[in-house]
């Protein structure tokens, strides 16, 4: 693949990256903005149920300390108005909240804390009373004295006498309830319920209690006809902003972090190794045919990797990376791993003497424990079936400095040389003459621009009379028509490989090419 498909790759790599991380951000924004919205809900409701639970304590204590201070009045309504009106309303005066405390006598008050002896009904005062009980609380719109500010009445039968006993009203106002309130923002209202009349805070009026609307939440005080109510809503709209906001730093900051991992995860170097173990790579054969006659002379080895993501990576691309991350030693260790395993079944069909060509990497030639690797693939491999070549490129002699002595030792171990992509490098002709090679491959790019008149048609005609001379033989890769394979035997190419005769196949598929060559004779 051309480099500007490996950079394309590179780039879709990047995008799916970015891709990836952007939709981990997005479904853990929402995630995490459900989630907290739902805890949320849930110490709000928590909140609420203190707050009124709070509230009734708070209302419960007051009623009980009022019991308490009229409790010991019951004697007086025994007593004439005029004896007891005094003490009346000293009592009344240093109790808190409470406007006027009226004695109760068969129904009828007769005495009252505020304005002294006189007579009316107790029913016409607070008509919802039920004089009989021990113990009654109603809520009125207004008292006689103040017929706009309610007020609750609240009756305590003489446990002697019919219908005789205290009735005290009391102020009644919802304020220190919403200054409780008022740490939350989401709680728009109160009521207190009582019997079937309610006060709603934010006003002064009492109303039936079906005309109040829906509340958020209600508590009922043990024992007593009470009940408060909230309204409002369960989350306030800071609730919804602080989980929006948190939610998107957090996403950005995770989106951020899975960038970054699965950028560290890509690094190709971790991929090749993690390749290798997985054994996401295996090794197709070329074949290499012999000239003019079109036998099968030898096989090329060439590495390719099945990413389990991004699919198939041409050699080019992971080659020149496994260079650059110093991983082309155990790739290449992999390669003759994977070579001799396939030998195996590929010795039993391929005639003996068949080269088995390899591309080895000029950095592994200068590894010191290469005459190692070398040695230990050879043993492992079914011995004296194949002749070995290893195809190194011309580019990489420039650095090898002891490239003569290993190629001396390659040559005393039996495995030839070939110079690939000959013609591609700088001062080419030069390592002819310097080093023993055993084969020359003319690059592909040559091999294409035959029938081209382009100037590359006269160098290669150079190159290969120097070849002849040097009794070289000559290897013409990427032969894709018979124009350009009548070209190269006619100049005297001693072998051929490329798409015309096959394609680099699998083990299986080598196999059967093998046995097609055989019968057509
Ligand atoms: P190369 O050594 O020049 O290998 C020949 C390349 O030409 C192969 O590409 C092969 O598939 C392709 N080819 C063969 N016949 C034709 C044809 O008729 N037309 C065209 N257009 N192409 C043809 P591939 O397999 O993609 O390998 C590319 C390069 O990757 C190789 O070039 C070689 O330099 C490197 N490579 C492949 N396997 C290995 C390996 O195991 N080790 C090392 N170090 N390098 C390898
Ligand atoms: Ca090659
Ligand atoms: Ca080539």
């Amino acid at each position: 693949m051309p480099l500007s498909g490996t950079l394309k790759r590179h780039a879709s790599y990047s995008r799916r990256i970015a891709w990836s991380s952007a939709i981990i951000g997005v479904v853990f924004f929402v995630l995490f903005v459900l989630v907290l919205l739902m805890l949320t809900w849930q110490k709000r409701v928590r909140q609420h149920e203190q707050l009124l639970l709070r509230s009734s304590e708070d209302l419960q204590q007051v009623i009980a300390t009022l019991e308490e201070t009229l409790f010991p009045l019951q004697q007086y309504t025994q007593l004439s108005c005029s004896s007891v009106s005094r003490e009346l309303t000293s009592r009344a005066a240093f109790a808190d909240n409470i406007r006027a405390i009226l004695l109760v006598r068969d129904g009828n008050a007769y005495c009252s804390s505020a304005t002294g002896a006189f007579l009316l009904p107790a029913r016409n005062i607070t008509p919802a009373s039920e004089l009989g009980r021990d113990r009654d609380i109603q809520l009125l719109p207004g008292t006689p004295l103040l017929p706009t500010r309610p007020a609750v009445a609240l009756w305590l039968k003489n446990p002697g006498a019919q219908e005789s006993g205290i009735l005290a009203t009391i102020n009644i106002s919802l304020t220190p309830y919403q200054l409780l309130a008022s740490y939350h923002p989401e709680i728009t209202g109160m009521a207190l319920v009582i019997g079937d009349n309610a006060l709603l805070s934010g006003t002064q009026q009492v109303v039936h209690v079906r005309d109040l609307p829906p509340a958020l939440a209600a508590l009922q005080l043990p024992g007593h006809t009470l009940q408060f109510r909230l309204y409002g809503s369960t989350l306030a709209p800071r609730d919804y902003h602080l989980a929006l906001l948190t939610g998107l730093l957090f996403s950005l900051l995770i989106s951020a972090a899975s960038w970054l991992i699965l950028q560290l995860r890509r690094h190709p170097g971790r991929e090749i190794l993690q390749g290798i173990r997985r054994g996401e790579f295996h090794v197709e054969y070329q074949p290499l045919v012999t000239a003019p006659e079109g036998r099968p002379y030898g096989i090329e080895a060439l590495l390719r990797w099945t990413h389990p993501v991004e699919g198939m990576i041409p050699p080019d691309a992971f080659i020149s990376y496994a260079e650059a991350q110093n991983l082309i030693i155990p790739l290449t260790r992999h390669l003759f791993t994977l070579v001799a395993r396939d030998a195996q079944a590929l010795c039993q069909q391929l005639p003996r003497g068949t080269r088995l060509s390899l591309n080895l990497s000029p950095l592994h030639l200068a590894c010191s424990e290469f005459r190692q690797h070398v040695q230990a693939w050879i043993a492992d491999m079914p011995a004296d079936h194949f002749s070995y070549v290893f195809e190194i490129t011309e580019r990489s002699m420039v650095r090898e400095k002891n490239a003569g002595e290993i190629f001396a030792w390659l040559h005393e171990n039996n495995v030839k040389i070939a110079i690939d992509d000959f013609g591609t490098g700088h001062s080419a002709l030069i390592y002819l003459e310097k080093y023993p090679f055993d084969y020359l491959k003319i690059d592909r790019g040559f091999v294409q621009s035959i029938g081209t008149e382009t100037l590359t048609s006269p160098v290669l005609d150079a190159v290969l009379l120097l070849a002849k001379k040097l009794n070289l033989k000559t290897v013409a890769e990427g032969v894709e028509t018979r124009d350009q394979a009548a070209w190269l035997v006619k100049r005297g190419v001693t072998h051929l490989q490329g798409y015309l005769f096959s394609r680099p196949l699998r083990p299986e598929k080598l196999l059967s090419y093998y046995q097609n060559q055989a019968r057509l004779g």
